[in-house]
C-alpha cells in the first residue's frame, strides 16, 4: 500500500513538473548577457539540450550537404566554427551547474542528456559528407592563399578532423564513437563518486579542548559548519580546505589517524569505489590512441601541446625527479630526526598522519614562522581588491563590482541592473580598460558547500570572438574556489596557499578576457595545456612580493601592513621542505604519465602494486605503506588533464624564468605588464605557444630559475 501511494506521489510529482515546463521556452539556448542563472532550472535541462543537439546538427547538416562547387572558408571553416554553439553554450551552463549546485534532480537530469552529447560530438566523426567538404575546400585556390589566423584556423580544423581519426575505415571509426561515450560517462561516474564519499563521511567532536592546536579560524569554521548541519558542537569533513588544516595542526594524534584513514576511503570503498572505473577508462583511452595510430594515450593527447610526445613529458619529469631527489631526501631525513628529538624517541619512519603535523612543528622551530599568523592580513575583501588593483597597475584596467541578483522562486526577476547569480553567494564584476571600454565580465563564487566541487578553477563561461558582421563578443570568465568562509565573529580570512589559488585563477581570468583572437576556439586560455598554466602561475608570484603584498595585505582589525619581521620569516619559511613539495607534484605527473605512456605494464594486473614499485624514489617511505591518490585523482580521470598533469610543472619552468622579468623592471611595471598582455595574454592560440614565449622572452626558457625559486640549488 505505502508503494502504491509512492507511485501515486511520484507520477503527481512528474505530471506537475512535465506542466510547468513552458513551450517554446528555452532558456539554456538564451545566450543571453548577463546570463539568466535565475531561470536555468534542472526542469528545461532536457528538453533544452534535446533541442541545442537538433539545432547543431542542422548547422552540421547545412555545411555537409553544400554543393562541392560551391565551397568557401565562410560557409565550411567558419560555420564550422560556430556550427555547435547552441550545445556548447547550453552544455555550458549544465555542466557549471552540475559542477556548482549538484542536486539529485540537476545530476539525474545531467547524466540523462551527457550519452547524447557524447554521441552527437562522436558523431561529427562520423560525417564522411562534412569531411569530404573539408578536404575539398582545402584544395581551393581560397584556401591556399589563406593568410595568418585564417590559415591556421584551416590548419587546425584538418588536423583536429585527422586527430580524432576521420580517415579512419568507418568501422574503426565506430569504435571511437562508442568509446568517446563510454569514457564521458565513465569519467562523469569517477569524478561523482569522489564527491560522494568525500560528503559521506564526517565526524562531530563536542568539546573544543579535542580541537586543540587547531587554529581559530578553523575552529570557528567546524562550529558554523556542524550548526548549518543542525548540530551542536564542530563538524569535521573531509573538504581539504579544513580537513587539510587539522592534518596540520591538531594535536589530537587519534583524531588526526581517524581524519588521515577517513581520507583514505575517498573513491576506494563500495559503493564509490573507482577501481573499476580507473581500469576500465584506461583500457578505452589505450584502445582509442592505438586504432588512431599512436604507440600510446599519451603520444596521442600530446601530439599538439609543447611536450608533442608523451616521452617527452616523461623524460622532463624524470630529470626533474633526479635533481630533486637529494633535496627530498635531507628534507625527510630532517624531518624524522626532528620527530625524533620531539617525540623523545629513536630516529625512525614517520606515521602518515603525522607528516603534515610535523612539518609544520618543524617550520616553527626553524624560521620561529606559522602560516597563520598571516591571515589576519588576507581578508578576502582586500585581496580581491588587491587582485584588481595589481591588475590595474600591471595593465591600467579597472573591476567594477556590479550588484547581483539571486532566487529560487521560478519567475522572480531582477530588478534594474542586477545580475542574474546561481547562488546567493556569487559576485559580479565588470571590466573596463582605462579610458573606460568595457572588456568582460567576471563572476567568482569564492566558498565552499556541499553542492559544489572541490578545488579551485576558471571557467570560460563566455567567449570573446567577433562576429561574421564585426561585432566583438564579450568574454565572461568564472572563478570558482573553496576558501575559508567568514564566521559570526570573523569575515573571511584566508591562508597565504588560499590567496594564491585566487591570484592563479585570477590569471587564467585575464588570459580569457584579454584575447583578442577573433575566433573563439583559438582564443582567450583555449592554449596548449602545458601553456595555460604560464599566465594563472606567473601571478602566483604576486604573493610573495613586498611591493605587490604592500597592496591588499591589510591587518583586518588594525589596517596595518604585514610587520617587516614577519614578511622576512615568511620569505625565509618560503622554501621550508621545497623538495618535498617538489617531489609530490612530480609524483602525480609521474603516476599519471606512468598510467597513460606505459600502459602496457598496468593492463590486467595490479596497478597499485605496480605504482608503488616505479613510484618508489617519489614517495615518502612511511612507517605503513598509503595507497597513491590513484582512485581519486580527479584530474586524470574524472577532468581532461589525462597525460597531462606534467603540464604544471612544465608551465612552472616558464613562469618562474618569465617572471623574472617583471622583477628586472619592478614587479609592478607597467611596460611588461603591457608587452606580457600583447605578446602571450591576448593572442590565445593563435601560434605556437614556444613562438609566443620567444617573443616575450627573446629566448626559449630556462629551467634554471625554477630550482632558483624554489631554493633546490647547492
Ligand atoms: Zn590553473
Amino acid at each position: 500500500m505505502k508503494q502504491f501511494v509512492l507511485m501515486v506521489l511520484f507520477f503527481i510529482c512528474n505530471f506537475l513538473e512535465a506542466e510547468q515546463v513552458k513551450k517554446n521556452y528555452h532558456p539554456f539556448l538564451a545566450d543571453d548577457d548577463p546570463i539568466k542563472w535565475h531561470t536555468l532550472l534542472p526542469k528545461y535541462i532536457e528538453p533544452d539540450i534535446s533541442l541545442a543537439i537538433e539545432l547543431s546538427q542542422k548547422n552540421i547538416d547545412e555545411i555537409a550537404s553544400l554543393p562541392l562547387n560551391k565551397l568557401t572558408f565562410r560557409n565550411t571553416i567558419i560555420a564550422l566554427e560556430k556550427a555547435t554553439d547552441p550545445l556548447d553554450v547550453a552544455w555550458g551552463y549544465v555542466s557549471h551547474l552540475d559542477s556548482t549546485c549538484n542536486s539529485e534532480e540537476l545530476r539525474g537530469k545531467h547524466n540523462k542528456m551527457l550519452p547524447r552529447v557524447a554521441e552527437f560530438s562522436a558523431n561529427i566523426l562520423l560525417n564522411d559528407a562534412l569531411w569530404l567538404r573539408i578536404k575539398i575546400f582545402a584544395e581551393t585556390e581560397e584556401a591556399q592563399n589563406l593568410q595568418g589566423i585564417d590559415k591556421k584556423l584551416l590548419d587546425d580544423t584538418l588536423d583536429s578532423f585527422r586527430d580524432i581519426g576521420a580517415d579512419l575505415p568507418r568501422k574503426q571509426r565506430e569504435r571511437i564513437k562508442e568509446i568517446n561515450i563510454e569514457i564521458s560517462q565513465k569519467a562523469q561516474k569517477f569524478a561523482e563518486n569522489v564527491l560522494d564519499s568525500r560528503n559521506a563521511w564526517e565526524r562531530y567532536v563536542d568539546n573544543v579542548e579535542e580541537l586543540k592546536g587547531l587554529p581559530s579560524i578553523t575552529v570557528d569554521v567546524l562550529r558554523e559548519d556542524a550548526k548549518a548541519h543542525d548540530h551542536e558542537g564542530y563538524r569535521i569533513s573531509l573538504n581539504p580546505s579544513t580537513s587539510g588544516k587539522c592534518m596540520q595542526y591538531l594535536e589530537d594524534e587519534k583524531l588526526r589517524e581517524e581524519i588521515f584513514r577517513a581520507s583514505l576511503t575517498v573513491g576506494c570503498n563500495d559503493p564509490y569505489s573507482n577501481q573499476k572505473l580507473v581500469e576500465d577508462i584506461l583500457r578505452l583511452k589505450d584502445e582509442k590512441a592505438k586504432i588512431l595510430g599512436h604507440k600510446t594515450y599519451a603520444d596521442y593527447a600530446l601530439k599538439r601541446r609543447m611536450a608533442k610526445n608523451g616521452s617527452t613529458a616523461l623524460s622532463f619529469v624524470e630529470s626533474l625527479h633526479d635533481r630533486t631527489r637529494k633535496f627530498f631526501v635531507r628534507d625527510i631525513d630532517d624531518l624524522e630526526i626532528f620527530r625524533a628529538e620531539f617525540v623523545g624517541i629513536e630516529k625512525s619512519r614517520l606515521v602518515p598522519w603525522e607528516t603534515s603535523y610535523m612539518s609544520e612543528k618543524l617550520r616553527k622551530a626553524r624560521f620561529d614562522f606559522d602560516e597563520e599568523q598571516l591571515r589576519p592580513y588576507f581578508q578576502l575583501e582586500n585581496v580581491i581588491a588587491g587582485l584588481f588593483e595589481v591588475a590595474n597597475r600591471l595593465y591600467g584596467i579597472k573591476f567594477v563590482e556590479q550588484p547581483t541578483f539571486f532566487t529560487k522562486n521560478e519567475g522572480d526577476t531582477p530588478s534594474g541592473e542586477a545580475i542574474p547569480v546561481w547562488h546567493e553567494d556569487v559576485k559580479y564584476f565588470k571590466a573596463f580598460e582605462e579610458h573606460g571600454a568595457y572588456i568582460g565580465g567576471l563572476y567568482m563564487d569564492i566558498h565552499p558547500r556541499e553542492s559544489k566541487h572541490a578545488g579551485g578553477w576558471m571557467s570560460s563561461t563566455k567567449n570573446g570572438y567577433l562576429d561574421g558582421d564585426g561585432t566583438w563578443h564579450y568574454p565572461t570568465a568564472t572563478i570558482c574556489t573553496n576558501l575559508t568562509p567568514s564566521t559570526e565573529d570573523t569575515p573571511s580570512l584566508l591562508s597565504h596557499r588560499e590567496v594564491e589559488t585566487l591570484f592563479h585563477e585570477f590569471g587564467h581570468t585575464l588570459h580569457h578576457l584579454f584575447g583578442k583572437v577573433k575566433y573563439a576556439s583559438m582564443n582567450g586560455a583555449n592554449t596548449a595545456w602545458d601553456f595555460v598554466e604560464l599566465p594563472s602561475q606567473i601571478m602566483e608570484n604576486f604573493c610573495w612580493e613586498r611591493e605587490s603584498l604592500d597592496i591588499f595585505a591589510k591587518h583586518f582589525e588594525t589596517g596595518e601592513k604585514i610587520p617587516e619581521e614577519l614578511f622576512r620569516k615568511m620569505i625565509a619559511a618560503k622554501n621550508h621542505m621545497s623538495g618535498s613539495g617538489m617531489m609530490g607534484q612530480l609524483c602525480f605527473a609521474k603516476l599519471d604519465l606512468e598510467l597513460h605512456q606505459k600502459y602496457e605494464n598496468y593492463a590486467n594486473t595490479d596497478i597499485e602494486g605496480q605504482l608503488r614499485q616505479v613510484l618508489g624514489t617519489y614517495r615518502i617511505t612511511l612507517s605503513e605503506y598509503v595507497p597513491t591518490i590513484t582512485l581519486s585523482f580527479k584530474h586524470i580521470f574524472g577532468g581532461g588533464y589525462s597525460a597531462g598533469y606534467y603540464s604544471y610543472k612544465w608551465a612552472e619552468v616558464l613562469d618562474a624564468d618569465a617572471f623574472n622579468k617583471f622583477k628586472e623592471h619592478g614587479v609592478l611595471s607597467r611596460e611588461v605588464g603591457d608587452e606580457f598582455r600583447e605578446k602571450i595574454l591576448s593572442r590565445g592560440d593563435s601560434d605556437e605557444a614556444d613562438v609566443l614565449y620567444r617573443d616575450f622572452m627573446g629566448r626559449d626558457p630556462d629551467i634554471e630559475p625554477l630550482f632558483i625559486r624554489s631554493g633546490l640549488v647547492d
